[in-house]
């Protein structure tokens, strides 16, 4: 999707911009700069929602999407919340199973046995993180790669590494090329991307998706020497370190485009009780200084709007993915019941 803003909105500011909702701080940063996530997800599952209802049409039943929450932490209960409702919006039926934190893994994994074959189930998301006595890679690998949406199984991962593309793609990654198109225009090919963070689900299957769009990838983590140094040769700076506004804008190549993955809740103020339950007393800011980014970068995503609400979208896209593919492989096999034994 390509985000077109008028000329008459280019000096306002960022502040001017966005809603309450959206808007986190006072800040300078002109709203020419902004990457909308929330524009970009919404123009992503209006398409996902008409290919529900396509599938619907060809199936007789609506992609479904299971997800698996172990514990009370709140972030996770509301990330999940999000994602239940999102599905509602799409016309798409999703299934919440809530363990509590001291559920033994052999429990889990016969829900993710019953899940795995469960016809009406596309999609398997278990939120994490999980409690520590559960041992987390192992219960990821036990979702079948065909319904593993959050695209961590080592099938997916393999298929991205090995082809540059996978049915289920890592969706926070996936969401984050796809504002880079927006901001680019299609223009990946020959940047160099500095990818900050190398997890699993955010900073590996980054610096794949961007190697496959034929960038210079250089992935940084904590053991990196000479950070800023790295940093300042970036065409395309993606963030994912959990550091809240880590990365400073003298550090950035003037011109280059900011992609801040990080969700990081900090006090509005010095001296909040960091035990404080007031909503007012927090906020949430990316791993980038917003302000002193925003000043050297062309474009840069905020946080919030920018990078989570596309992780939602691209989420339900691969549901929707995972059920035509498996759609497909369903009736190819019925119609050659041989293959099977081939
Ligand atoms: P992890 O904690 O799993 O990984 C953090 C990475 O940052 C590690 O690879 C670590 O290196 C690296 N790192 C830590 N400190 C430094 C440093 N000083 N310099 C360079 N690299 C460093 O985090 P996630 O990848 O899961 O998440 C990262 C952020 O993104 C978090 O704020 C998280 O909340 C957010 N997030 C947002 C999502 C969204 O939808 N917007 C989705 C997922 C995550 P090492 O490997 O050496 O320890």
């Amino acid at each position: 999707m390509i985000q077109t803003i008028s000329r008459c909105s280019v000096k306002r500011t960022y502040r001017q911009f966005c809603t309450s909702e959206v808007c986190w701080k006072k800040s300078n940063v002109p709203v020419s700069k902004i990457i909308n996530g929330r524009l970009s997800a919404i123009e992503t599952r209006k398409r996902t929602k008409k290919q529900v209802k396509e599938f619907q049409e060809v199936a007789g039943r609506a992609p479904g999407l299971a997800v698996i929450l172990v514990g009370d932490r709140p972030d996770s209960a509301a990330y999940v919340m999000s994602k239940t409702k999102t599905c509602a919006k799409l016309g798409m039926p999703s299934f919440q199973y809530n363990f509590p934190e001291t559920v033994r893994e052999t429990e889990l994994l016969s829900t993710l046995d019953y899940l795995n074959h469960a016809p009406n189930i596309d999609g398997i998301l278990v939120q994490l993180p999980l409690p520590k006595q559960l041992d987390e890679d192992r219960i990821i690998q036990y979702v079948t790669p065909s319904k593993d949406v959050d695209g961590l199984s080592l099938t997916n991962v393999g298929a991205l590494t090995h082809y540059g593309d996978a049915v289920l793609k890592a969706c926070t990654p996936a969401g984050c090329v796809q504002l880079l198109d927006s901001a680019l225009d299609g223009e990946l090919s020959g940047k160099h991307a500095v990818v900050l963070g190398r997890s699993d689900i955010v900073g590996k299957p980054m610096a794949s998706l961007l190697l496959a769009r034929h960038c210079t990838v250089t992935t940084c983590h904590s053991r990196t020497k000479n950070l800023q140094q790295h940093l300042k040769m970036a065409d395309i700076v993606v963030a994912a370190l959990g550091k809240p506004e880590f990365v400073k804008g003298e550090w950035l190549k003037p011109g280059c485009i900011v992609i801040d993955v990080g969700i990081n809740k900090v006090p509005v103020s010095a001296d909040v009780d960091p035990l404080s339950k007031k909503v007012d007393d927090w906020k949430l800011v990316g791993d980038c200084d917003f302000e002193s980014c925003g000043a050297v970068a062309s474009r840069i995503t905020p946080v919030p709007g920018g990078v989570g609400p596309m992780t939602i979208a691209m989420l339900l896209q691969n549901t929707v993915n995972s059920a035509w593919a498996r759609y497909k492989k369903s009736t190819e096999e019925a119609a050659e019941p041989d293959a099977l034994l081939r």
